[in-house]
C-alpha cells in the first residue's frame, strides 16, 4: 500500500463499491422472497443481513483489493446471509470427533457415556422421578440413597454421597472437616489441575489452614509427626495424577498416615483424583491404585472424579466413615454443590455396570478405549486408510503411523498406550491448513500436527466415525 493511499481514505475504487453495496432493506426485500429462509426468525434474520453488509463495508473501506464487483451481487450477498443465518442456527455446544488418542480428554468433554447411563437420563429427564421421594414410606427421601448403596457395595465402605464435581467434593471435605483447623500435607502433592483448582486455594476457601511438610520430592512421616499439634484437624494425601515426580522421590503411603492418624486420632483423608474401581494392570500398561485399595488401607474420607478413570458423569464422588458422611451432608455448602438429577441417573447406571466387570470395560467407552487392544485400534486405521484410498487422488499420502496415547484428564501422566494412528500429507497443502478444515468440519475433527503431517489417533474414533473423517479429507482435497 502507499502512503498516499493511507492518508487519504477512500479512493475512487472505493467510492464505486460503496455504492454498489445494496443497502440493507433492499436485501432484507430480497430474503423475504427466498424460501430457504422463510422459516427463520425475523430478529435472526435481520441481525445477518446487518452483519454481512457491514462486513462488506469494512472490507471495502480497510482493504478494497479483497473485494470484486462480483462480490456485491445480491445472489453473492444471498448466499453469504445464508451461511451467516446457518451458523447462528447451529448449536455452540456441539459434538466433535476426537482424534487426539487422549481418552479422558478435558477440553472435549472428558468421558463419554455408557448407553445404559443415556438411556436413564433419558427416562429421568422427561417424566417425574422418585429424586428426593422414598416410595416405601411416602414420604420425603434423599437424592443420595440413589448411589450410595452401590458405592458401598463396588469400594467396601461405610457411607458415600456425591456432588457436582470433585473440586467440590474436596472443598466439602476439607470444609467439614477441618474448618479453623490445620490439614497437614506434602509439599510433593499441592498440585494444580486444570481450570485453576489448586488445593492450598481450595484449602483457603474452605476455612481451613494448610500446613505444608516435607520438601516437593522427598517427604517422610518424620515430617508429618512434627508437624501434628492441637490444631491437626486432618491429614490428607493428594494423589498426584497429573505429573510424576521422578528420580530422588520418597511419599509417605497411605498406610503409614493411617497409622499415624489413628496414633492421634486425627482424620485421614485421600483425594485421589481420578479414582478407578478397575485394577488397569490387569487389562493395559496402566497402573493406577483402586479406591478399593484405599477403602481397605484405611482412609477415613475418600475423594474422586465422576468423569475421569471411573468414565461416568462429572460428579464428584466422596465414602468413607459414616459419622463424616453425615455430618457432610447437613454442611449448606453440601446444598449449593449438589449434584443434578441428570448427573444422578448417568452415576447409577454407570456404576451398575461395574458389578461385571467384563460388561463394563465393555459398555462403559472410557474403560473401552483404555483397553483397546492394538489390533482393534489399527483395524480402524487400515479401515480408514482404505476409505481414504478409494478417492485416488494422487495428491493425497496417508500413512499408519505407531505412535502412543494419553490416558488424559490429567489421570496417569506417565504412562503412554501404544496406539496407531493415519499420518495425512496433501501436496500444496500445509499440514496446519488441513488441521483448520478438518476443525471446521461438521463434525469439527480434531487431530494433531507431528513433524508436518496432520495425524488422527484411532484409539479415541469410533468405527462409526470414519466414513465421516474420510468425507472430510475429500473436503481438504476441494479446497488445495
Ligand atoms: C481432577 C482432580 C480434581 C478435580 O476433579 P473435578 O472432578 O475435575 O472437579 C481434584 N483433585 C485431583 C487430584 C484431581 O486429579
Amino acid at each position: 500500500m502507499t502512503d498516499s493511499k493511507k492518508k487519504t481514505g477512500i479512493n475512487a475504487t472505493q467510492q464505486l463499491l460503496l455504492k454498489r453495496l445494496p443497502g440493507v432493506d433492499h436485501i432484507l426485500e430480497i430474503t423475504n422472497q427466498d424460501p430457504e429462509l422463510e422459516n427463520t426468525p425475523r430478529i435472526l434474520l435481520t441481525d445477518s443481513v446487518r452483519q454481512v453488509v457491514e462486513r462488506l463495508r469494512n472490507t471495502i473501506i480497510e482493504d478494497h483489493q479483497q473485494i470484486h464487483e462480483n462480490d456485491l451481487t445480491n445472489e453473492t450477498i444471498l448466499e453469504k446471509i445464508k451461511k451467516a443465518v446457518k451458523s447462528a442456527m447451529a448449536l455452540n455446544l456441539t459434538r466433535t470427533i476426537n482424534a487426539t488418542g487422549i481418552v479422558v480428554h478435558t477440553n472435549l468433554g472428558r468421558s463419554l457415556l455408557a448407553k445404559e447411563a443415556l438411556d436413564h437420563i433419558h427416562m429421568i429427564s422427561g417424566r417425574y422421578s422418585n429424586l428426593e421421594y422414598n416410595l416405601a414410606t411416602g414420604k420425603r427421601g434423599l437424592r443420595y440413597t440413589a448411589v450410595e448403596e452401590i458405592i458401598c457395595e463396588l469400594t467396601g465402605t461405610e457411607a458415600a454421597m456425591v456432588v457436582n464435581n470433585n473440586a467440590a467434593a474436596v472443598l466439602l471435605c476439607l470444609d467439614t472437616i477441618a474448618r479453623h483447623r490445620e490439614v497437614i500435607v506434602s509439599r510433593g502433592e499441592l498440585v494444580e489441575i486444570g481450570g485453576s483448582f489448586r488445593i492450598p486455594d481450595v484449602m483457603e476457601k474452605s476455612g481451613a489452614v494448610l500446613k505444608e511438610v516435607g520438601t516437593t520430592n522427598r517427604t517422610h512421616l518424620n515430617d508429618y509427626k512434627r508437624a501434628i499439634n492441637d490444631h491437626t484437624g486432618l491429614l490428607l494425601k493428594v494423589h498426584t495424577s497429573n505429573y510424576g515426580i521422578v528420580g530422588f522421590t520418597s511419599a509417605v503411603p497411605l498406610k503409614e498416615l493411617v497409622e499415624l492418624g489413628e496414633q492421634h486420632h486425627l482424620p485421614v483423608m485421600e483425594d485421589l483424583g481420578s479414582g478407578t474401581l478397575i485394577d488397569f494392570s490387569k487389562y493395559s500398561p496402566l497402573r493406577e491404585p483402586t479406591v478399593k485399595d484405599s477403602v481397605n488401607t484405611g482412609a477415613d474420607i475418600v475423594t474422586f472424579s465422576g468423569d475421569k478413570l471411573l468414565g461416568g458423569p462429572q460428579a464428584g464422588i466422596i465414602l468413607g466413615n459414616r459419622n463424616i458422611i453425615e455430618k457432610i451432608r447437613q454442611n449448606p455448602l453440601t446444598r449449593a454443590l449438589r449434584i443434578d438429577k441428570l448427573t444422578l441417573a448417568a452415576l447409577e447406571s454407570t456404576l451398575r455396570l461395574y458389578r461385571d466387570e467384563k460388561k463394563a470395560i465393555h459398555a462403559i467407552p472410557t474403560l473401552n478405549m483404555l483397553t483397546a487392544s492394538i489390533d482393534d485400534i489399527e483395524n480402524k486405521a487400515l479401515k480408514l486408510k482404505e476409505l481414504l484410498e478409494q478417492s485416488e487422488d494422487e495428491r493425497l499420502t496417508t500413512t499408519l503411523i505407531d505412535s502412543a496415547s494419553k490416558a488424559g484428564g490429567g489421570s496417569l501422566p506417565l504412562f503412554e498406550l501404544p496406539t496407531k494412528c493415519i499420518g495425512i500429507r496433501i501436496r500444496k497443502m500445509s499440514a496446519s491448513v488441513i488441521e483448520k478444515t478438518m476443525r471446521a468440519n461438521e463434525p469439527p475433527i480434531i487431530g494433531r500436527i507431528e513433524d508436518d503431517i496432520f495425524l488422527m489417533d484411532l484409539r479415541t474414533v469410533a468405527a462409526d466415525e470414519l466414513t465421516g473423517i474420510a468425507n472430510a479429507i475429500r473436503t481438504c482435497l476441494k479446497g488445495s
